[in-house]
């Protein structure tokens, strides 16, 4: 981070607030010491920043992160890092190459190192970004199989739900045909029997009549002419009798196989 107050006035005892860093004496400014800077002849080429256009992260410490006191002065090749006079005799005393930073600075926004760092920065930059992507298009995917889904338990539910009001309705047609089929039988049976009932009591009267006022001869014809019709009657009472048989439509096989 580049310092928060001017660095020429902090040395002065004076703390006003940077405004500027200069890139060549990596230093901040405050607004009348840059004004100084830019016409100052030694200075006058310098390239000066806005503090507040300097990317957080960036670091603009020269000083070892072992050694908060000392600076970066060394750049050691054989383990490829910036080394300060301490760390130097202490980590790097049989290293062969090693050179000073200002030597190893050099044309380095040119070199293959900074080409990798490049490279590697858009590798994962890429990557992440792919990674984003990859997971927003799962998020969305498992969104709409859900829906997908929700929509096919609908459907089913409504294929059910429809199937079972055919059912119905196709039990409900059935034990209505049913009913009429056997309710027609009963009154049938019901008209042939009060047929029946009336020739009974015709035959009755007859037999009333001829008991009292009628003569023997009389009794005897009615007896003789009713026989046939006594037998008719006789004989399809017993066909009615033997044709009953307990009605109930619970037990009715069509209507137990339907279910
Ligand atoms: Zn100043
Ligand atoms: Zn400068
Ligand atoms: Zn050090
Ligand atoms: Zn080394």
């Amino acid at each position: 981070m580049a310092a928060k107050y001017c660095e020429p006035c902090t040395a002065r005892g004076k703390t006003p607030k940077a405004f500027q860093w200069c890139t060549e004496c990596e230093e901040a400014l405050c607004s009348e010491c840059t004004e100084a800077h830019k016409v100052q002849k030694m200075s006058r080429s310098h390239h000066l920043v806005e503090i507040g256009k300097i990317p957080n992260k960036i670091n603009l410490s020269y000083n070892c992160s072992k050694h908060q006191h000392l600076l970066f002065d060394y750049f050691c090749v054989d383990h490829d890092v910036i080394c300060c006079k301490e760390c130097l005799p202490k980590d790097h005393r049989a290293c062969k190459n090693v050179t000073s930073i200002d030597i190893a600075s050099k044309n380095s926004k040119q070199s293959q190192s900074f080409l990798d760092y490049n490279e590697q920065l858009s590798f994962i930059s890429d990557a992440l970004e792919k990674l984003k992507k990859n997971r927003k298009e799962s998020s969305s995917q498992i969104e709409q199989e859900e829906t997908q889904i929700r929509k096919q338990i609908a459907k089913t539910k409504e294929n059910i739900i429809k199937q079972i009001e055919s059912l119905e309705e196709l039990l409900l047609t059935q034990i209505t045909e049913l009913k009429d089929k056997n309710i027609n039988g009963i009154k049938r049976q019901e008209k042939e029997i009060g047929e029946l009932v009336t020739s009974t009591n015709d035959q009755k009267k007859a037999l009333e009549f001829i008991r009292n006022p009628g003569s023997e001869k009389q009794a005897f014809i009615t007896i003789n002419s009713s026989k046939p019709i006594l037998d008719y009657i006789e004989n399809k009472v017993k066909q009615l009798t033997e044709s009953f048989v307990d009605t109930s439509l619970i037990l009715s096989k069509g209507y137990q196989q339907t279910i």
